[in-house]
C-alpha cells in the first residue's frame, strides 16, 4: 500500500520534470533520491515505460560515449494530466496539511 502512494508521487514528479526538462533514467534516480525516494531500476523504467505507453511521455534513445541511454519528454497528454493533478494536490493539501 505505501508502495502504491509513493509511486504515484514518484509519478508526478517524473511528469514534472519532464515538462523542465529531457529526463533520462539515472538523472530520475538521483533526483528522487533527493527527495527520499529510493527507486530501483526495476521500478523505475518499467513506471516509465508505463506513462509512455499511455502517451504521457515520449522517449528518444541516443547514443553519448557509445552508450544508449532513453530521453523522455512529456507530451501533449502529459501536461494535461500534471495540470489536473496540481489541482488535485492543492485540494489535497488544503484538506490533509492545512486541515
Ligand atoms: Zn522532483
Amino acid at each position: 500500500m505505501i508502495r502504491d502512494l509513493e509511486l504515484a508521487f514518484v509519478k508526478l514528479h517524473i511528469l514534472y520534470h519532464a515538462d523542465k526538462e529531457e529526463v533520462f533514467g539515472v538523472g530520475l534516480m538521483e533526483e528522487l533520491s533527493r527527495h527520499g525516494y529510493e527507486v530501483s531500476p526495476g521500478t523505475l523504467y518499467p513506471t516509465l515505460a508505463k506513462l509512455e505507453r499511455g502517451g504521457f511521455l515520449t522517449c528518444e534513445a541516443r547514443t553519448i560515449d557509445h552508450k544508449q541511454r532513453k530521453y523522455y519528454r512529456i507530451t501533449k497528454a502529459g501536461i494535461s494530466l500534471l495540470n489536473e493533478m496540481k489541482s488535485k494536490i492543492e485540494e489535497l493539501y488544503r484538506e490533509v496539511v492545512s486541515g
